[in-house]
């Protein structure tokens, strides 16, 4: 028998097609209604105000930044386990990144941000790592305290929720989402930034316009800007992906629970699905995460590793130590998923991760 699963598994079909196709034939290309639909509907999901697309996550996380008027020498403090994009957004703007450990369920350790604030600190990033919720009512309540603003990177938390059903992402000023294919709703590439206020709403449309809000005023170009515009072609994808957010992460969750089930003597990051947290992956603990992933690979079945903990960046010159990061840095693995993975291929991934647990325990 011969087979190949793929690390990560989300289709576009048909529908997709003929909405990318309607946009073209209607000369719906560049930023326009079908971009303010899309945002009106996902402001409308989340729960939120406002929402603003831009082209990918990254870029959403810049312009939350640059909203904050963040420029050289402000600190960022972020988790030390995170993709490195969180840490890029802000070290383009001249900013400085402060890494913090992480707990076991691989959010920011709360408890350790006060030592960590300094005067220079504008802003705190909760990152909400594959849909699991960081302690927002903390984290809110010291950012409060040192009035320092919070920048929710939900990245990988699309549709996913805190234990009192808040949608992580609309806690924060800002709360930022990726469209990336490797992410639960995909428009290829893509970002959302959301948020409460029309003030910061009308200021992030205006720098995501090279901050221009009037054309033909002068004073219209005085801010410090960009291009972080949207298409309607991608958001032609993103409304028909955003009809089927119910069904991706019903589909989500299920693959978690399929891996519960039939992973034998494997450690598996923990979710909390009863919770409302949306795994957006399944990933396992493994001593010798590479010699696994070797294995599986031999055996036509692809995984994905996690990239290394922010202190492994050394352009981002981080030197402090990071006791807990360091086990999810060295032994995370990503097994298959994606909303559209079949149950039987999760069974024939954890048949073969069993068979070497089994013999390399
Ligand atoms: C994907 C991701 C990003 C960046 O999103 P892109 O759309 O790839 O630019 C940022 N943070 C986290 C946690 C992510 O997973």
């Amino acid at each position: 028998m011969s087979y190949v699963i793929d690390w990560w598994n989300i289709s576009l079909g048909k529908e997709e097609q003929e909405a990318v196709a309607n946009a073209i034939k209607s000369r719906k290309i560049a930023q326009g209604s079908i971009t303010e639909e899309f945002e009106e509907k996902v402001a409308k999901f989340l729960n939120v105000p406002y929402a603003l697309a831009v082209p990918n996550g990254t870029q959403a996380l810049t312009l939350a930044y640059m909203g904050l008027g963040i420029e050289l020498g402000d600190e960022i403090i972020m988790p030390n386990r995170t993709f490195v994009a969180t840490a890029h957004a802000g070290v383009i703007l001249g900013a400085r990144i402060k890494a913090i450990d992480v707990k076991d369920n691989q959010t920011i350790n709360e408890e350790l941000l006060e030592t960590a604030i300094t005067c220079k600190t504008k802003v705190i990033v909760p990152v909400h790592l594959n849909g699991v919720a960081s302690n927002m009512d903390r984290i809110l309540e010291i950012a409060k305290k040192h009035n320092i603003e919070i920048v929710e990177d939900a990245c990988q938390a699309f549709g996913s929720k805190d234990s009192k059903g808040r949608n992580l992402g609309s806690f924060g000023r800002f709360g930022c989402f990726s469209l990336g294919l490797a992410k639960i709703l995909t428009t290829g590439q893509g970002g959302i930034v959301v948020m409460k206020d029309k003030n910061d709403y009308d200021r992030l449309r205006r720098i995501r316009n090279q901050g221009v809000f009037d054309v033909r005023s002068e004073n219209s170009y005085e801010i410090k800007a960009y291009n972080f515009k949207f298409n309607d072609m991608q958001a032609s994808v993103g409304l028909v992906q955003l009809s089927k957010i119910e069904e991706k992460m019903k589909a989500s969750i299920n693959n978690y629970k399929r891996y519960e089930e039939k992973l034998k003597g494997v450690k598996i990051l923990k979710s909390n699905i009863e919770n409302g947290e949306v795994p957006m992956r399944v990933l396992i603990f493994a001593k010798d995460n590479l010699a696994l992933r070797e294995y599986l690979l031999s055996k036509g079945i692809k995984t994905s590793l996690e990239s290394p903990s922010l202190n492994h960046c050394p352009h981002l010159n981080i030197k402090e130590e990071f006791p807990v990061s360091e086990v999810f840095n060295n032994e995370l693995l990503i097994l298959p998923s994606g909303p559209n993975l079949e149950l039987e291929k999760i069974d024939i991934v954890c048949n073969e991760v069993n068979k070497w647990v089994e013999e390399n325990a």
